[in-house]
């Protein structure tokens, strides 16, 4: 199904105009307009899906293959000796757009830092406790 209010469903239907660097029956791929490093490009599914949680079977099994292609032929291509694949679900994960889109983002040797945290620490109890309470919702 699309939303007619959404970008990205207009996007990856063809009815906005866009840098499209593939597309399939299930797919477009297209570069952000406020790209990370060059090259930079969003996977969208031609159906709206709000995020991961939502995103339906068919296109869970492929997108992972999606971006190891087009991160492949980034490499190929642009000289980037790197990507990374990057996927925000919530505003408090950096989501801005909510239809479900994987970020492909070239990385180019001495290029700036991103996609970087720093390792916080945990004892061996608190990573139980905490692995408990996440199968709790499973
Ligand atoms: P998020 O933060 O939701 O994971 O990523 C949204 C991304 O979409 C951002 O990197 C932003 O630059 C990009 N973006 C938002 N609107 C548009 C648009 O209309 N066209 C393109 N090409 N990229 C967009
Ligand atoms: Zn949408």
């Amino acid at each position: 199904m699309n939303d007619e209010n959404c970008i990205f469903c207009r996007i990856a239907n063809g009815v906005i105009p866009s840098a499209t660097v593939y597309e399939d029956e299930w797919f477009r791929v297209i570069l952000d307009m406020g790209p990370a490093s060059k090259g930079h490009a969003l996977i969208l599914p031609k159906e709206h899906f709000r995020d991961v949680c939502e995103l339906g079977e068919i296109y869970a099994s492929k997108v992972l293959q999606l971006g190891g292609k087009i991160g492949a032929a980034m490499k190929k291509t642009l000289g980037c000796t790197g990507f990374n694949l990057v996927q925000n679900n919530g505003v408090s994960a950096g989501q801005t757009v909510f239809h479900f889109h994987m970020h492909v983002i070239p990385r180019y040797e001495h290029g700036k830092t991103m996609v970087a945290w720093e390792p916080g620490h945990a004892d061996p109890e608190e990573l139980k406790a905490v692995a408990e309470q996440i199968k709790a919702g499973l």
